[in-house]
């Protein structure tokens, strides 16, 4: 009985057992709440993403006056004078993307020559157009503020994203709206390249406002404007013996024809007469000549109303870039 009690007694007294580990057993540090006073002082909080947009800066001519400024500032401007602010949240992604992209390809190449100084201006006829808030917010009307938050988060939800071919910044045109298809950008001017080419594109009259046009010529005031663009070409007579040889496109487009012997693009004709797009037909009665005239603009790159469209539909904004800019992806992008 002494032995038996003897060989136990450490047990009954409660020592530890020579099986019990060391050490306290790992747990999970979040399970170990430390005394108060020994609180560790919180991490710093992470500090925000870097911004691409904001370390891109630019000089823009605004209403002739050079002013400087991030891409991300720039972008809010032209986001807001080139694309309806009530479109669709993926829409305004695509434009702001599309914007980025377009400047840092010009700023790629060479600029524009006609502003060496600046890196881009507010003329839609050589860079993108551009409003200030207060331009635009006149215009929006009661809307301003949350048109305003929309373009702004346009931006923000796409810093420093592009659309890419083989690594680069595309050639980013867009225009208006199409009548069932883009153009390939070698069938509206000189250049062929592999994204931009002729793809389907679903806006029509309900979408568009002002999608089917017409413009109204004397015949006098049409010779008139011609000739003085195309001082070779012969125009005698009746005008509706003056356009020959017409080429189309299967959606109507122009895209050549001869003018009083003179070879013309559809295109070209179309920023002759100030029509709204080469996607048009002639009517003619006596000395009167009608063009009818479908969609807005050169009708290359992504349509904005398509855009606009395919978002309804539930395309999110980088593809509906991919759907517009054939083979091109999208990606975040800084200037080497
Ligand atoms: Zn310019």
């Amino acid at each position: 009985m002494l032995i038996f009690l003897l060989f136990f007694l450490p047990w009954l007294w409660g020592e530890p057992s020579q099986a019990a580990p060391a050490e306290p057993p790992d747990l999970p540090e979040d399970a170990q709440d430390p005394p108060p006073d020994q609180t560790p002082p919180p991490d710093p909080p992470d500090p925000p993403a870097a911004s691409i947009d904001e370390k891109t800066s630019l000089n823009v001519l605004v209403e002739g006056t050079l002013q400087s400024m991030d891409m991300g500032t720039y972008l809010l401007g032209v986001v807001r004078a080139e694309m309806p602010a009530s479109f669709e949240a993926e829409a305004l992604k695509a434009q702001a993307v599309a914007a980025r992209t377009y400047t840092l390809y010009k700023m790629a190449n060479g600029g524009a020559p006609s502003h060496p100084e600046a890196d881009a201006c507010d003329d839609i006829t050589c860079c993108q157009a551009y409003k200030t808030y207060a331009s635009a917010a006149a215009g929006w009307g009661d809307e301003a503020a949350a048109y305003e938050a929309k373009v702004r988060a346009a931006v923000e939800a796409t810093d420093g994203r592009c659309i890419l071919y083989e690594g680069r910044p595309v050639l980013a045109v867009f225009h208006s709206s199409s009548a069932g298809a883009t153009q390939d950008a070698s069938d509206v001017w000189s250049a062929s390249l592999p994204y931009l080419r002729s793809v389907e594109t679903p806006e029509d009259e309900a979408a568009v406002p002002g999608y089917r046009s017409t413009a109204v010529f004397q015949a006098a005031r049409l010779k008139e404007l011609l000739q003085a663009a195309l001082p070779e070409a012969a125009l005698g007579g009746s005008p509706s013996n003056w356009f020959t040889n017409i080429r189309q496109q299967p959606n109507g487009t122009v895209t050549a024809l001869t003018v009083g012997g003179v070879e013309v693009g559809g295109n070209q004709l179309r920023t002759i007469l100030d029509l709204r797009s080469a996607c048009f037909t002639m009517a003619f009665d006596g000395d009167q000549v009608t063009f009818s005239v479908t969609g807005y603009g050169h009708g290359v790159g992504m349509s904005q109303y398509g855009a606009n469209v395919l978002a309804q539909g539930g395309m999110t904004y980088d593809e509906i870039l991919r759907w517009y800019y054939t083979g091109a992806e999208v990606g975040p992008y800084e200037r080497p």
